[in-house]
């Protein structure tokens, strides 16, 4: 038999009747409404307006992260542009400044970098070197009457923090600190939520923060000032601090350095520490060159709890806030940390404002980390030096 014809949509809407009609004269309305875009583009496009002005940045050390992080988050930074970059390698600076548009004018060796100083396109230096170097090029980036930002931890010892926001106040220029977790909305939100007390006052924190590290690796070098504490610990203990808004007194700590396995022969492959209060509030926290990758904190009311999964990672975290009486997992749109954290110092630069994590939150989290390192030594409680 042959297949029966297929009704076209005029007879299969007349067959419909008297509410056929009516629903006739509907489409018959709704195809006078244009359904390609008019202008060829969506009505509701946001198209972006070119700043006034930007900040000129030379990124100082082409490694992992000034590579895999830092350059691409340029192109979705607002009022940061890449002017500069200062490499120990020739080549390498020469094929990523192709990719960044950066001129062969605007390259420069660890031997050429004070000369920056006669470089009008750069405003800001960003040092993404081992921490043993952050102090000295910072403070050679101030001679060069440049704001600096300098990736954690601030440097290697609580001196040499001092001296760079030393330089800093007297080439009267900024000083920041890269605690991009500051500058992005999960972390953003739980520090709300903490001194919005909503869940009460808060009782203890706890944190973890752990990776494997292969050898070789900056982190692996007593000589570089690597080590979990300052690496990755310090995270731990920065958060500490912005969640609980305050400063510890009195920490207490073990480092574990196995004498077995040749990559912890100069660092620790794990320290532990716990910190007290004023109040009484404790935390406890934990980083490992040595066990798989984990990065979380929770911070515990008395009517509740906040915790952050993927904490301190660039990206994927996961807010749940928990009461007695419900649980949810906040949905929040999430941001380029980098563009957000050097967008933030371009606008502090624009607007003569001082940063949210200046050079004094790094020293803060280097006493704190100087008084960990004497207590896992001593095996004693120590106080913070203020
Ligand atoms: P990396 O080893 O990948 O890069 C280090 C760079 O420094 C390389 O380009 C290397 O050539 C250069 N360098 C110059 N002199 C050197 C020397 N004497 N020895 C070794 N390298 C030398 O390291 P990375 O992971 O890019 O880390 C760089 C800095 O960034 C560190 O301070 C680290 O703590 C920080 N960091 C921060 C984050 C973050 O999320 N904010 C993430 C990773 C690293």
């Amino acid at each position: 038999m042959p297949a029966p014809p297929i009704s076209s949509r005029r007879d299969f809407l007349g067959a419909a009747g008297a509410w056929g009609a009516s629903m006739m004269a509907g489409l018959a309305s709704a195809d006078s409404v244009p359904l390609a875009p008019p202008d060829k583009q969506p009505v509701d496009v946001a198209i972006p307006e070119k700043p006034e002005k930007t900040v000129g940045w030379a990124i100082v050390g082409l490694g992992k992260l000034a590579l895999e992080e830092i350059l691409p988050a340029f192109g979705r930074s607002r009022l940061s542009r890449v002017t500069a970059l200062v490499s120990g390698h020739p080549d390498k600076a020469k094929k990523v400044g192709e990719v960044y548009g950066v001129p062969d004018s605007g390259i420069y060796n660890y031997e050429t970098y004070d000369r920056l100083a006669d470089n009008p396109d750069v405003d800001a230096i960003y040092i993404v070197l081992p921490n043993s170097m952050h102090a000295e090029y910072t403070i050679r980036g101030f001679k060069a009457k440049k704001h600096l930002l300098c990736e954690k931890p601030m440097a290697a010892n609580v001196a040499e923090c001092e001296a760079m926001i030393a330089a800093g106040r007297e080439a009267g220029r900024k000083l920041m600190i890269a605690y991009r977790l500051r500058y992005e909305p999960f972390n953003k939100k739980v520090i709300e939520l903490c001194r919005s007390e909503e869940l009460g006052p808060i009782q203890s924190f706890s944190a973890s923060n752990c990776q494997v590290v292969e050898a070789p690796n900056i982190r692996l070098s007593g000589e570089l000032a690597g080590g979990p504490l300052g690496d990755i610990g310090v995270y731990c203990l920065n958060a500490a601090r912005y969640c609980l808004d305050a400063e510890p007194i009195e920490v207490s700590a073990f480092a574990h350095q196995p004498e077995t396995d040749p990559r912890f022969r100069e660092v620790p492959a794990a320290v532990s520490f716990a910190m007290k209060f004023p109040g009484g509030v404790l935390a406890t926290c934990d980083c490992s060159f040595n066990a798989s990758e984990s990065r979380r904190y929770r911070v515990q009311c008395q009517k509740g709890f906040i915790d952050l999964e993927n904490a301190f990672s660039y990206e994927g975290q996961i807010l749940t806030v928990a009461s007695e009486k419900r649980r949810a997992q906040l949905q929040i749109a999430p941001v380029d940390h980098f563009a957000a954290e050097m967008d933030h110092f371009s606008e502090c630069i624009l607007g003569g404002n001082e940063p949210r994590t200046p050079g004094e939150e790094g020293l803060k989290d280097m006493k704190v980390m100087a008084a960990i390192e004497t207590a896992a030594k001593s095996g004693r409680v120590e106080r913070v030096c203020s």
